[in-house]
């Protein structure tokens, strides 16, 4: 039972948490402040390992009492009878396991900081072992230029203690690495230590810097983690450091880890920078789901054509141009570097129209790459009678890779440029003769595409067999025959949000439910974590999920992934957009 912390907002592992104190302190966050609230310290409510220095850094101000957890108690309460303090237990990666505690110590922490392959090691063994709506502090590791790594992987509370130490050794610490003082001209700060000349400043003056810059680093990943960037500014960032770097790409070879605790739709842009970004779990999962779950329902000929700067790409100039000279004979598939390919009906969904990525006209080998294993996986799926490239030269190497890996060829119909007079114009005379399909099986695909998508494969004809389309794109709505309304497309997000009827279709056919299954009450706004009895493995943050309890069925948005909601005791695991009563 989680007494004290709550966590509020998430980003990926990452974290935005309070721990309730009189004075509350947001995490990301220094432990010095929660003993500075405390007016005391932690207690450890486990025996610590025998030999185990890092440990020691939970009581910063004090020895350590030795002896069992029970004389570790006695003693704490029998010098502070009256503090109220959140409860740590002490772990290891090998002994991490739901004690009830508050926060949890990683007792290795300062053995494997430094060393990539141990560290993600370390932090998702003990991550998931540990409830999620604990905090996890890692001591003696954290520095300015370290805590948005460790934030990343999932880390809630660090401490001073080695950027103090640095400070006593003359190194100046900055968001991009460590400075011997004596090499340092000038001091490349303004906080309250680094204002007076330089020939004065001291290694207490470097102290009193390396926190502040220590808390204005974790102020930074806080706002990150607020606005759903911290993987943007950490592609940048952890570059300054080479363990940084590798701690991420060895993460996000923790797929499961990392997918689990990234939200299906967020407001937040993808800023692709790098070939980073690629392995985002953002863009898995995108190309992951367009290839397994999505299918074509048309039956004309595919045109490939390139991504435009403009989101969502029907709003482009170049791609109204495209659209002009394909008329409704094609089914238009954009190819694009960090996402892959993006079917016409998907080109609202999440990511799809949420990233921007720097155009140089030139792909690097790992996007060359990329990009051709999403269009072969989703060509193997999706058979068209005929494929024109509607393409650049720069995306003619992807094209030529596809057609030697899968036997197939494209009718190649760019002069110089995919706009030029006489590009379009060969886009119009190859599709000549080809039927138009009409606007209503276009929305009535739109919205079975996006059903698949979100729900699995199957999804849009299981559900939406029948329907009535409402409304123009992209405010599409789902009706039943009876006029009903079952779900609405929406088009911040390119999801679908479901009304209690389209909820009971959903549960009713074989595409797979997310369902929270709660206590006796009738939910109104949001549905609480105690609340929840179970939840299906399943969810992610930002899923549709049915609501269902004795009393009540509903249907609404995770605020939280499944195993959260079923463990967690505070937080908000759902916002409920419809109810009815049993
Ligand atoms: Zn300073």
């Amino acid at each position: 039972m989680t007494d004290y912390f709550e966590v509020h907002d998430r980003d990926g592992a990452a974290r935005l948490g309070e721990l309730r104190l009189a004075d509350p302190v947001t995490t990301p966050g220094l432990v010095d402040d929660v003993l500075a609230d405390a007016g005391s310290e932690w207690t450890a409510d486990r025996q610590i390992p025998e030999g185990d220095e890092a440990s020691l850094t939970v009581l910063p101000h004090r020895a350590l009492p030795g002896g069992t957890p029970e004389e570790v108690q006695a003693a704490f309460a029998s010098d502070y009878p009256d503090v109220d303090y959140p409860s740590a237990a002490v772990v290891s990666p090998d002994t991490a396991a739901d004690d009830g505690a508050d926060a949890y110590v990683l007792s290795t922490a300062q053995s494997v900081a430094g060393h990539a392959e141990a560290f993600v090691d370390a932090i998702v063994r003990t991550r998931d072992a540990i409830p999620a709506d604990s905090a996890l502090y890692l001591p003696g590791v954290a520095t300015p230029g370290n805590v948005a790594t460790l934030a990343y992987a999932g880390v809630d509370l660090v401490d001073t203690d080695r950027a103090v130490v640095k400070g006593t050794r003359g190194k100046y610490l900055t968001a991009d690495g460590e400075h011997f003082l004596e090499d340092l001209t000038e001091l490349p700060c303004a906080c309250p230590a680094c204002q007076g000349p330089r020939a004065d400043f001291d290694r207490e003056d470097c102290v009193a810097h390396n926190e502040y810059t220590l808390r204005a680093a974790l102020a930074t990943v806080r706002e990150r983690i607020r606005q759903g960037r911290l993987r943007d500014y950490l592609e940048g960032q952890a570059r300054h450091e080479q363990w940084h770097t590798a701690v991420f790409r060895r993460l996000d070879r923790q797929y499961g880890y990392l997918e689990q605790r990234t939200p299906v739709i967020r407001r937040a842009e993808i800023t692709a920078a790098s070939d980073d970004t690629l392995r985002r779990v953002e863009i898995q999962r995108f190309a992951q789901r367009v290839t397994d779950r999505y299918r074509c329902r048309f039956d004309n000929p595919l045109v490939l054509v390139p991504c435009s700067a403009r989101k969502p790409y029907s709003d482009s100039q170049s791609h109204g141009q495209f659209h002009d000279a394909v008329q409704f004979r094609a089914h238009t598939v954009s190819m694009t570097s960090p996402i892959g390919v993006v079917p016409q009906e998907l080109e609202l969904t999440y990511p799809a129209q949420h990233y921007d990525s720097v155009v140089t006209g030139d792909w690097s080998a790992t996007e060359l790459e990329f990009v051709s294993d999403v269009l072969g996986a989703y060509l193997r799926e999706n058979e068209y009678p005929r494929m024109i490239a509607h393409v650049p030269a720069e995306y003619r190497p992807i094209c030529e890779r596809v057609e030697d890996d899968l036997g197939v060829e494209f009718e190649y119909t760019v002069v110089d440029h995919p706009t030029t007079t006489d590009s379009l114009a060969n886009l119009a005379s190859a599709l000549a003769g080809e039927d138009k399909y009409r606007k209503r099986e276009r929305q009535h695909n739109t919205l079975r595409a996006v059903a698949d998508y979100q729900f699995g494969r199957g999804a849009g004809d299981a559900l939406f067999e029948d329907i009535r389309v409402r409304a123009r794109y992209p405010k599409l709505k789902a009706h039943d025959p009876g006029g009903e309304q079952l779900a609405a497309l929406v088009p911040q997000y390119g999801v679908l949000s479901l009304t209690l009827a389209g909820a009971r279709r959903w549960v009713d056919s074989a595409a797979p439910t997310k369902r929270v299954e709660i206590d006796d009450f009738v939910p109104h706004g949001s549905v609480l974590a105690p609340g929840v009895v179970d939840a299906s493995e399943a969810i992610r943050v930002g899923d549709e999920v049915v609501v269902e309890g004795p009393n009540a069925f509903a249907v609404g948005r995770a605020e939280m992934h499944g195993r959260e909601m079923a463990e967690s005791t505070r937080g908000i695991a759902a916002s409920v957009r419809h109810v009815a009563e049993r």
